[in-house]
Protein backbone atom coordinates (compact mmCIF):
# COMPACT_ATOMS: atom_id res chain seq x y z
CA UNK A 1 0.00 0.00 0.00
CA UNK A 2 1.23 3.47 -0.37
CA UNK A 3 -0.29 6.92 -0.08
CA UNK A 4 -2.02 8.77 2.43
CA UNK A 5 -4.07 6.48 4.87
CA UNK A 6 -7.35 7.68 3.17
CA UNK A 7 -6.69 6.70 0.01
CA UNK A 8 -4.25 4.00 -0.28
CA UNK A 9 -5.47 1.02 -1.33
CA UNK A 10 -4.72 -2.38 -1.46
CA UNK A 11 -3.04 -3.66 -4.44
CA UNK A 12 -2.84 -7.54 -5.61
CA UNK A 13 0.97 -7.71 -4.59
CA UNK A 14 -0.37 -6.88 -1.02
CA UNK A 15 -2.83 -9.50 -1.11
CA UNK A 16 -0.11 -12.14 -1.92
CA UNK A 17 1.45 -10.76 1.01
CA UNK A 18 -1.62 -11.45 3.35
CA UNK A 19 -1.69 -14.98 1.82
CA UNK A 20 1.96 -15.85 2.32
CA UNK A 21 1.73 -14.39 5.98
CA UNK A 22 -1.03 -16.31 7.07
CA UNK A 23 0.53 -18.99 5.42
CA UNK A 24 3.65 -18.80 7.38
CA UNK A 25 0.80 -18.23 10.57
CA UNK A 26 -0.86 -21.64 10.30
CA UNK A 27 2.66 -23.19 9.48
CA UNK A 28 3.49 -22.07 12.95
CA UNK A 29 0.01 -22.74 14.22
CA UNK A 30 -0.35 -26.15 13.04
CA UNK A 31 0.10 -27.64 16.45
CA UNK A 32 -2.32 -25.53 18.43
CA UNK A 33 -4.89 -25.37 15.96
CA UNK A 34 -4.43 -29.56 16.53
CA UNK A 35 -4.52 -29.31 20.11
CA UNK A 36 -8.00 -27.15 20.00
CA UNK A 37 -9.80 -29.92 18.02
CA UNK A 38 -8.01 -32.40 19.99
CA UNK A 39 -10.09 -31.17 22.47
CA UNK A 40 -13.49 -30.69 20.62
CA UNK A 41 -12.69 -32.18 17.30
CA UNK A 42 -10.64 -34.95 15.89
CA UNK A 43 -7.57 -33.34 16.37
CA UNK A 44 -6.41 -32.05 12.37
CA UNK A 45 -7.53 -28.23 12.32
CA UNK A 46 -3.95 -27.66 12.27
CA UNK A 47 -2.66 -30.01 9.63
CA UNK A 48 -5.69 -29.75 7.47
CA UNK A 49 -5.04 -26.05 7.41
CA UNK A 50 -1.37 -26.34 6.89
CA UNK A 51 -1.85 -28.83 3.89
CA UNK A 52 -4.20 -26.22 3.06
CA UNK A 53 -2.13 -23.28 2.59
CA UNK A 54 0.94 -25.02 1.28
CA UNK A 55 -1.36 -25.95 -1.63
CA UNK A 56 -1.94 -22.65 -1.79
CA UNK A 57 1.52 -21.26 -1.48
CA UNK A 58 2.80 -23.58 -4.38
CA UNK A 59 -0.29 -22.59 -6.48
CA UNK A 60 0.29 -18.92 -6.27
CA UNK A 61 3.94 -19.32 -8.01
CA UNK A 62 1.53 -19.69 -10.68
CA UNK A 63 -0.65 -16.95 -10.46
CA UNK A 64 1.72 -13.46 -9.69
CA UNK A 65 1.05 -11.95 -13.00
CA UNK A 66 -2.73 -12.32 -12.91
CA UNK A 67 -5.51 -10.24 -10.61
CA UNK A 68 -6.91 -10.07 -7.02
CA UNK A 69 -9.85 -12.14 -7.97
CA UNK A 70 -7.93 -14.47 -10.05
CA UNK A 71 -5.71 -15.25 -7.17
CA UNK A 72 -8.57 -15.48 -4.53
CA UNK A 73 -10.38 -17.93 -7.03
CA UNK A 74 -7.21 -20.06 -6.77
CA UNK A 75 -6.97 -20.22 -3.50
CA UNK A 76 -10.31 -20.90 -3.38
CA UNK A 77 -10.35 -24.00 -5.80
CA UNK A 78 -7.15 -25.24 -4.21
CA UNK A 79 -8.50 -25.29 -0.36
CA UNK A 80 -11.72 -27.18 -1.46
CA UNK A 81 -9.43 -29.60 -3.86
CA UNK A 82 -6.69 -30.44 -0.43
CA UNK A 83 -7.89 -29.55 2.78
CA UNK A 84 -11.58 -32.05 3.02
CA UNK A 85 -13.39 -32.20 6.25
CA UNK A 86 -15.86 -29.04 7.34
CA UNK A 87 -12.83 -26.47 7.09
CA UNK A 88 -12.32 -26.70 3.36
CA UNK A 89 -15.39 -26.32 1.84
CA UNK A 90 -15.82 -23.64 4.19
CA UNK A 91 -12.82 -21.90 3.65
CA UNK A 92 -13.18 -22.59 0.34
CA UNK A 93 -16.25 -20.66 -0.30
CA UNK A 94 -15.05 -17.88 1.99
CA UNK A 95 -12.34 -17.04 -0.84
CA UNK A 96 -14.65 -17.94 -3.77
CA UNK A 97 -16.91 -15.63 -2.67
CA UNK A 98 -14.32 -12.51 -1.40
CA UNK A 99 -12.91 -13.38 -5.56
CA UNK A 100 -15.99 -12.76 -6.50
CA UNK A 101 -16.81 -9.74 -4.67
CA UNK A 102 -13.16 -8.28 -6.35
CA UNK A 103 -13.95 -9.07 -9.63
CA UNK A 104 -12.92 -6.45 -12.27
CA UNK A 105 -10.69 -4.78 -9.54
CA UNK A 106 -7.09 -3.70 -9.40
CA UNK A 107 -6.84 -2.39 -6.15
CA UNK A 108 -8.97 -2.57 -3.64
CA UNK A 109 -10.48 0.31 -1.35
CA UNK A 110 -11.32 -0.28 2.61
CA UNK A 111 -14.90 -0.59 1.31
CA UNK A 112 -14.10 -2.72 -0.78
CA UNK A 113 -12.26 -4.77 1.41
CA UNK A 114 -15.43 -4.48 4.06
CA UNK A 115 -17.75 -5.88 1.23
CA UNK A 116 -15.57 -8.89 0.30
CA UNK A 117 -15.13 -10.22 4.00
CA UNK A 118 -18.88 -9.80 4.44
CA UNK A 119 -19.61 -11.73 1.28
CA UNK A 120 -17.38 -14.26 2.22
CA UNK A 121 -18.35 -14.47 5.72
CA UNK A 122 -22.48 -14.81 4.01
CA UNK A 123 -21.06 -17.49 2.05
CA UNK A 124 -19.34 -19.33 4.89
CA UNK A 125 -23.25 -18.66 6.64
CA UNK A 126 -24.76 -19.64 3.59
CA UNK A 127 -22.67 -23.07 3.21
CA UNK A 128 -22.47 -24.27 6.60
CA UNK A 129 -25.62 -22.91 8.06
CA UNK A 130 -24.18 -21.51 11.63
CA UNK A 131 -24.76 -18.31 13.07
CA UNK A 132 -23.20 -16.14 15.57
CA UNK A 133 -23.22 -18.23 18.85
CA UNK A 134 -22.77 -21.73 17.29
CA UNK A 135 -19.15 -21.67 18.52
CA UNK A 136 -17.78 -21.82 14.71
CA UNK A 137 -15.72 -19.73 12.67
CA UNK A 138 -18.76 -17.53 12.12
CA UNK A 139 -17.93 -16.35 15.86
CA UNK A 140 -14.76 -14.61 14.79
CA UNK A 141 -15.86 -13.40 11.03
CA UNK A 142 -19.10 -11.53 11.77
CA UNK A 143 -17.61 -9.47 14.37
CA UNK A 144 -14.43 -8.66 11.98
CA UNK A 145 -17.26 -7.10 9.32
CA UNK A 146 -19.34 -5.47 11.89
CA UNK A 147 -16.50 -3.75 12.71
CA UNK A 148 -15.32 -3.24 9.55
CA UNK A 149 -18.22 -1.48 8.79
CA UNK A 150 -18.28 0.25 11.99
CA UNK A 151 -15.47 1.61 11.53
CA UNK A 152 -16.07 3.00 7.87
CA UNK A 153 -19.20 4.64 9.35
CA UNK A 154 -16.48 6.21 12.12
CA UNK A 155 -14.73 7.79 9.52
CA UNK A 156 -11.78 5.51 10.50
CA UNK A 157 -7.87 5.52 8.60
CA UNK A 158 -7.27 2.09 6.67
CA UNK A 159 -4.77 1.09 9.07
CA UNK A 160 -7.11 1.58 12.27
CA UNK A 161 -10.10 -0.28 10.65
CA UNK A 162 -7.98 -3.01 9.99
CA UNK A 163 -6.99 -3.19 14.11
CA UNK A 164 -10.31 -2.69 14.66
CA UNK A 165 -11.45 -5.75 12.88
CA UNK A 166 -8.92 -7.94 14.16
CA UNK A 167 -9.67 -6.99 17.42
CA UNK A 168 -13.54 -7.47 16.62
CA UNK A 169 -12.03 -10.77 15.54
CA UNK A 170 -9.97 -11.89 18.77
CA UNK A 171 -13.13 -11.01 21.02
CA UNK A 172 -14.89 -13.08 18.78
CA UNK A 173 -12.86 -16.09 19.15
CA UNK A 174 -12.69 -15.71 22.47
CA UNK A 175 -16.38 -15.66 22.92
CA UNK A 176 -16.42 -19.17 21.89
CA UNK A 177 -14.77 -20.54 24.80
CA UNK A 178 -17.65 -20.98 27.42
CA UNK A 179 -20.13 -21.81 24.23
CA UNK A 180 -21.81 -24.94 23.27
CA UNK A 181 -21.20 -26.11 19.79
CA UNK A 182 -24.31 -26.29 17.79
CA UNK A 183 -23.05 -27.12 14.37
CA UNK A 184 -20.13 -29.25 13.17
CA UNK A 185 -17.95 -32.11 15.19
CA UNK A 186 -17.98 -30.63 18.24
CA UNK A 187 -21.35 -30.43 18.42
CA UNK A 188 -21.64 -33.84 19.33
CA UNK A 189 -20.11 -33.39 22.16
CA UNK A 190 -22.78 -31.17 23.24
CA UNK A 191 -22.16 -29.53 27.05
CA UNK A 192 -18.98 -30.71 27.06
CA UNK A 193 -17.41 -28.80 24.39
CA UNK A 194 -18.04 -26.17 26.67
CA UNK A 195 -14.72 -24.49 28.05
CA UNK A 196 -12.79 -24.43 24.99
CA UNK A 197 -11.80 -22.09 22.24
CA UNK A 198 -13.45 -23.31 18.78
CA UNK A 199 -10.36 -24.08 16.39
CA UNK A 200 -12.36 -22.59 12.94
CA UNK A 201 -13.08 -19.37 15.13
CA UNK A 202 -9.04 -19.27 15.83
CA UNK A 203 -7.81 -19.68 12.54
CA UNK A 204 -10.44 -17.34 11.10
CA UNK A 205 -9.03 -14.60 14.10
CA UNK A 206 -5.52 -15.16 12.98
CA UNK A 207 -6.96 -14.41 9.06
CA UNK A 208 -8.12 -11.61 9.96
CA UNK A 209 -5.10 -10.31 12.16
CA UNK A 210 -2.71 -11.28 9.40
CA UNK A 211 -4.16 -8.98 6.80
CA UNK A 212 -3.98 -6.21 9.53
CA UNK A 213 -0.85 -7.02 10.24
CA UNK A 214 0.77 -7.40 6.71
CA UNK A 215 -1.18 -4.09 5.29
CA UNK A 216 -0.29 -1.99 8.51
CA UNK A 217 3.00 -2.61 8.03
CA UNK A 218 3.23 -1.35 4.10
CA UNK A 219 1.72 1.68 5.01
P1 LIG B 1 -13.52 -31.33 10.66
O1 LIG B 1 -14.52 -30.82 11.67
O2 LIG B 1 -14.17 -31.94 9.48
O3 LIG B 1 -12.49 -32.19 11.30
P2 LIG B 1 -11.69 -29.12 10.79
O4 LIG B 1 -11.24 -29.72 12.07
O5 LIG B 1 -10.62 -28.77 9.83
O6 LIG B 1 -12.78 -30.03 10.08
O7 LIG B 1 -12.49 -27.76 11.09
C1 LIG B 1 -13.30 -27.64 12.24
C2 LIG B 1 -13.83 -26.22 12.30
O8 LIG B 1 -14.75 -26.01 11.23
C3 LIG B 1 -14.64 -25.94 13.55
O9 LIG B 1 -13.80 -25.53 14.60
C4 LIG B 1 -15.61 -24.85 13.12
O10 LIG B 1 -15.08 -23.55 13.35
C5 LIG B 1 -15.71 -25.05 11.64
N1 LIG B 1 -17.03 -25.57 11.30
C6 LIG B 1 -17.48 -26.85 11.37
N2 LIG B 1 -18.75 -26.93 10.94
C7 LIG B 1 -19.11 -25.67 10.61
C8 LIG B 1 -20.32 -25.08 10.08
N3 LIG B 1 -21.40 -25.82 9.81
N4 LIG B 1 -20.34 -23.74 9.85
C9 LIG B 1 -19.24 -22.98 10.09
N5 LIG B 1 -18.08 -23.48 10.58
C10 LIG B 1 -18.03 -24.79 10.84
MG1 LIG C 1 -11.23 -31.58 12.79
Amino acid sequence: MSGAPSTSTISHEDVLAWLRVYAQVIADNRGYLTDLDAAIGDADHGANMDRGFKAVIAKLMDTADKDISTTLRTVGMALISTVGGAAGPLYGTLFLQASQAAAGKTALTLSDWATMLDAATEGVIKRGKAGPGDKTMVDALVPAVQALKGAIAAGQSFPEALQSSARAAEHGMQSTLPLIAHKGRASYLGERSAGHLDPGATSSYLLIKAAADTWAGSY
